[in-house]
């Protein structure tokens, strides 16, 4: 049987242990922290504008697993809020588990607290990964899903130092880029001004740290939008976050909380002082990351460079997923291109053809797309949304995005 290794176990890694396993292989999934999901441990936005077309895409094709773990552990769905619409809201603590026993039940074997740390090459292949203490990995085929995300002396470097997000480099070590150890090349995503990286756009806070008002109104609505005081507007930080679907004027003259089951504020950071002159955050406390009155995490710092398939240019049996395969924010284009590179690792490894996303797909369509001056992109919003609804490509009929995949002649090639 062939054996495929993927190194990261964030959504892409965890989408891609599903596509590669149905494929008919032996699938080891190797992460470095003691929980998978990675940065999705504090998202929980889905469905959100186009991401609502590009999930029920994959489950067209037949990696529509993940969608129905996140839709059932929803604590808010078919919301609208500034510049968003129809989101659903997944509960961050439940859903960690309810995706870890999916993939156990489906025969991927984890390997949690493993960090890899080099790689064995053999020509133009790679032979095994390693860690520091000696653990070596082989495989026929190997996905690199490690995110871009820190380490902590890019934080530094780059941010206003570790901010102590749900990572954890200084407890599990430091991100390692498979692609480039493997001899691929990485690159940076920069911010408008060309600093390199940008910072992560959300925080988390204590709920119990909330007025009793201001958590009954959240509970009850799934977000809640404060204004405020004019003094406290600062539109200079929409330009460092990453998430440029919110980089909207309304998300700089409020504070915007959204109910994930813990309380996600829609801003990559706030000193804690001024946010607590603010009516109903008096007693707040930052939960995600701990140093969440000063900085965030620094993302995009190794992207691989990739072929259509998802294969690491020059390395040719790695391929790569997630915010690893390009300058994709989020979630639903982590679990996107994490579900094909899982595939075609599958596929090289029993001598197919691999398959390359056509454009008439939102998620062909995404992966094709280059935005001027090399900044991200995401469904949810900003220039490749509107390049969505430009091209036809949005749209919230189940249906017509069925019978989408269907005229490509991809209806559930997931599956086999
Ligand atoms: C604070 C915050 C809020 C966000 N909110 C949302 C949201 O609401 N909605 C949304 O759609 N997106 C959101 N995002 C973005 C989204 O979480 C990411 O784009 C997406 O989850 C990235 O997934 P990934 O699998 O590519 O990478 P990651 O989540 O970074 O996963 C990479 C994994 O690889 C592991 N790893 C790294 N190196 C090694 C190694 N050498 N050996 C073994 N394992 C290794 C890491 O520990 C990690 O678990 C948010 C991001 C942040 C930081």
């Amino acid at each position: 049987m062939a054996k495929i290794v993927i190194i990261g176990g964030g959504w892409a890694g965890c989408s891609a242990a599903l596509t590669a396993k149905k494929t008919g292989a032996d699938v080891q999934l190797i992460e470095r922290t003691d929980l998978l999901l990675g940065l999705g441990n504090v998202g929980g936005i889905m469905r959100n504008n186009g991401r609502f077309t590009a999930a029920e895409e994959n489950i067209a094709m037949g990696a529509g697993e993940l969608f129905e773990i996140t839709d059932q552990c929803a604590a808010h769905r078919n919301v609208d809020f500034p510049g968003h619409r129809h989101a659903s809201f997944y509960h961050v603590i439940k859903t960690e588990p309810a995706v870890r026993r999916l993939l156990t039940e489906r025969g991927i074997s984890l390997r949690m607290m493993t960090r890899i740390t080099d790689v064995i090459r053999e020509e133009d292949r790679v032979k095994a990964v390693t860690t520091a203490d000696e653990k070596t990995f082989e495989g026929d085929a190997f996905v690199d899903c490690t995110g871009t995300t820190g380490p902590m002396g890019n934080c530094m470097e780059y941010g206003n130092g570790c901010s102590m997000c749900i990572l954890r480099c200084p407890a599990f070590g430091p991100r390692v880029s498979i692609s480039e150890k493997a001899g691929g090349c990485d690159y940076m995503g920069k911010r408008a001004d060309g600093t390199p990286g940008a910072f992560s756009g959300s925080c988390k806070l204590e709920k119990e740290s909330l007025s009793e008002e201001l958590r009954q109104r959240l509970e009850r609505d799934g977000v809640a939008v404060v204004p405020l005081p004019e003094e406290m507007i600062n539109e200079g930080k929409l330009s460092k976050k990453v998430c440029r679907q919110y980089a909207l004027p309304q998300y700089a003259a409020n504070v915007i909380l959204i109910d994930t089951g813990a309380v996600k504020m829609m801003t990559p950071f706030f000193p804690l002082e001024q946010l607590r002159q603010v009516q109903g955050f008096e007693n707040a406390r930052f939960a995600d990351p701990y140093a969440g009155g000063k900085g965030n995490s620094i993302r995009y710092m190794a992207v691989a460079e990739r072929e259509p398939s998802m294969r690491v240019k020059g390395v040719a049996n790695l391929f790569c997923g997630g915010e690893k395969s390009g300058l994709f924010i989020g979630h639903t284009e982590a679990i996107s291109t994490g579900a094909i590179a899982g595939h075609n690792a599958g596929r090289y490894t029993r001598g197919g053809h691999p398959l390359i996303l056509p454009d008439t797909l939102a998620i062909g369509a995404l992966l094709a797309y280059e935005k001027a001056g090399g900044g991200m992109i995401t469904f949810a919003g900003d220039e490749f949304f509107q390049y969505m609804q430009t091209q036809g490509l949005y749209t919230t009929d189940r249906e017509k995005i069925a019978a989408r995949v269907e005229a490509a002649g991809l209806s559930r090639v997931y599956d086999c």
